[in-house]
C-alpha cells in the first residue's frame, strides 16, 4: 500500500488536521542509510513531520526543510520535504544504538539530544526562505513540532509521530497527524479533542492495523471532518548530475582547483540517495573553466 498524506477540516473549519501515513517511505530510508531502529525511528518520524509541514506550501517550487541539532548520538537530523510532502532525508549517524527506555520504547529522545534547536526553513519558492527555530524540548520530535507550530505561527497545536519496527528492523509502520485549531475555538472543543487525542494512543499502533483514514476518523469523531484532499507521497530525491555539477561550479575557485589537482576521478555522493556522481579530471577541468565565465 503506497504512502499517503489527507488534508482534512472538521468541526465547519475550526479543526484543520493534516495525516500522514508513511511506511514506505520510511523503510526506504531505512534500506538507502542503512539505519539502525533508534535512528530509523528518529528519521521516520522527521520525514513525516516534513511531508505534513512542507505540504501546505502552496508554491509548487517550494521546499521545507527541517533540522534537528539536539547534541545527542545522531548528530543532525535532517528531512527535506517538496511542496507537495514528497520527502528526502538522512541522520549523521545511521549506526547509533541506545538501550530501550524503561517502557520498552526505543529513546529517540535520547538519540536526538534534548541540547539544541529544531529549525524549520521554508522556501516558498520564490524570494527569500523563512528561518524559523524553537529549543528542542524533548527531542522526541513530536513534541517538538508542536512547540514550534505554537511559537512560530501562534496556533494551537498537537503532533504525534510514531514508527513502528519489526524483529527483523524493517519499519512496519509509520506516520502521524498534526492538528491546528482556529483562534477562537472554543474551549469544550479543546478539550474534546484532548481527550479523544489521549483515548487514541499510538499513531504507530493505529497505522499498523489501520489506514491515515482511520486516524482522521478516530480523532476528530463527532466533528465531521471532510476529507479535502488525498495526496500519494513517496521518498524521493531530487539531484542529478547537472545539479551536482552546479554546485561543483560554484565552489571557490582555490577548493576546485585543489580538486582538479588532485588528477584523480572525484566522487561526489548525495547525502539523501547515497547516488555517487563521478567527474574526470577533465570534466572538473571544464567546470571551472565554466566557473570562471
Ligand atoms: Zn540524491
Amino acid at each position: 500500500m503506497s504512502d499517503v498524506l489527507l488534508r482534512v477540516i472538521a468541526a465547519d473549519g475550526q479543526i484543520k488536521m493534516t495525516a500522514v501515513s508513511t511506511r514506505e517511505l520510511t523503510e526506504k530510508a531505512r534500506q538507502i542509510h542503512k539505519t539502525l531502529p533508534v535512528a530509523t525511528a528518529a528519521l521516520g518520524r522527521a520525514l513525516a513531520a516534513a511531508s505534513m509541514l512542507g505540504s501546505g506550501i502552496k508554491h509548487e517550487n517550494g521546499s521545507l526543510t527541517f533540522q534537528l541539532n539536539g547534541k545527542g548520538p545522531l548528530g543532525t537530523v535532517i528531512a527535506v520535504s517538496d511542496s507537495y510532502g514528497n520527502v528526502r532525508g538522512y541522520v549523521d549517524e545511521p549506526s547509533v544504538d541506545l538501550p530501550l527506555r524503561a517502557d520498552g520504547k526505543l529513546d529517540v529522545g535520547a538519540a536526538v539530544g534534548g541540547d539544541g534547536y529544531l529549525t524549520v526553513i521554508r522556501d516558498l519558492g520564490f524570494g527569500e526562505p523563512y528561518i524559523g527555530s524553537v529549543q528542542i524540548v524533548s527531542g522526541e520530535i513530536a513534541e517538538d513540532v508542536a512547540a514550534y507550530l505554537v511559537e512560530s505561527e501562534q496556533a494551537r497545536a498537537a503532533c504525534a509521530l510514531g514508527v513502528l519496527i519489526d524483529t527483523d528492523q524493517s519499519v512496519r509502520a509509520a506516520g502521524g497527524y498534526i492538528i491546528e485549531l482556529l483562534p477562537g475555538a472554543p474551549d469544550e472543543l479543546i478539550d474534546g479533542l484532548e481527550s479523544a487525542i489521549s483515548v487514541v494512543g499510538s499513531v504507530s499502533s493505529v497505522l499498523d492495523s489501520g489506514t491515515a483514514e482511520d486516524l482522521v476518523n478516530m480523532l476528530l469523531v463527532g466533528y465531521e471532518p471532510r476529507i479535502l484532499e488525498k495526496r500519494e507521497i513517496e521518498y524521493r530525491c531530487n539531484c542529478s548530475r547537472e545539479r551536482v555539477r552546479g554546485v561543483l561550479a560554484s565552489l571557490g575557485k582555490s577548493d576546485i582547483e585543489e580538486i582538479e589537482a588532485s588528477k584523480e576521478v572525484t566522487e561526489i555522493i548525495c547525502h539523501f540517495c547515497n547516488t555517487a556522481y563521478r567527474f574526470t579530471p577533465e570534466e572538473i577541468k571544464e567546470i571551472i573553466g565554466k566557473s570562471k565565465e
